[in-house]
């Protein structure tokens, strides 16, 4: 069986996204057309708008549609306080459980020597020009527990030193390999309150 040639390449578009094969893909590409046309030419139409504006903030480059993010330029927030995270999605994780108020700066991945990322390819100069140039006293890591996490929480145990900052890592009450994305947001919250500091 084929199908026409368009409806051949949205399955094959849909399934870019995460966890959608061949069979998900095409019971989508017949929802959207068989009841939900209306609702996916608005999904089409914000994908654009969203993937064209959504950059990287210039200074915690978490995602923004601003050169600088609300939340690096919101002037109540503790400017002392600089929490590590991996993912632009822990950000969104960790304010949701309201219980840090200080600034942000997202890896954008982890260290992992076998897969050739090092401090360079995460660009780690910005966090270094960054920690030189602003007030930060204490770096919070809220970096996800495996073997890489590790090895980039080690290398910036040793930025905070190099610069005299206190770091903290939050803790996890969550199994080893587990993802801060995935954690309830009360165990996230305890865990920002008993970090241990290094
Ligand atoms: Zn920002």
């Amino acid at each position: 069986m084929s199908f026409s040639p368009l409806l051949q390449e949205l399955i094959e578009a849909l399934r870019c996204l995460p966890g959608v094969g061949q069979k998900t893909a095409q019971r989508m590409a017949f929802h959207l057309l068989e009841r939900k046309r209306e609702s996916g030419l608005k999904l089409a139409e914000k994908l654009t708008e969203a993937l064209t504006a959504i950059q990287h903030c210039q200074s915690c480059r978490n995602f923004s549609e601003l050169p600088i993010c609300e939340l690096c330029n919101n002037s109540k927030r503790d400017a002392t306080q600089l929490c590590i995270v991996e993912t632009p999605i822990e950000v969104m994780t960790i304010e949701q459980t309201n219980t840090f108020n200080g600034h942000y700066f997202v890896l954008m991945g982890r260290i992992s020597p076998l897969d050739g990322i090092g401090p360079k390819e995460l660009k780690l100069d910005e966090l270094e020009q960054k920690l030189a140039r602003t007030t930060v006293k204490e770096l919070i890591l809220a970096i996800n527990p495996t073997i890489e996490g590790q090895a980039t929480c080690y290398y910036l145990s040793e930025l905070a030193k190099k610069y005299q900052l206190n770091v903290s890592q939050i803790a996890y009450g969550v199994p080893f390999g587990g993802e801060l994305e995935w954690v309830d947001l009360p165990t996230i919250a305890h865990a920002f309150k008993t970090r241990q500091f290094l």
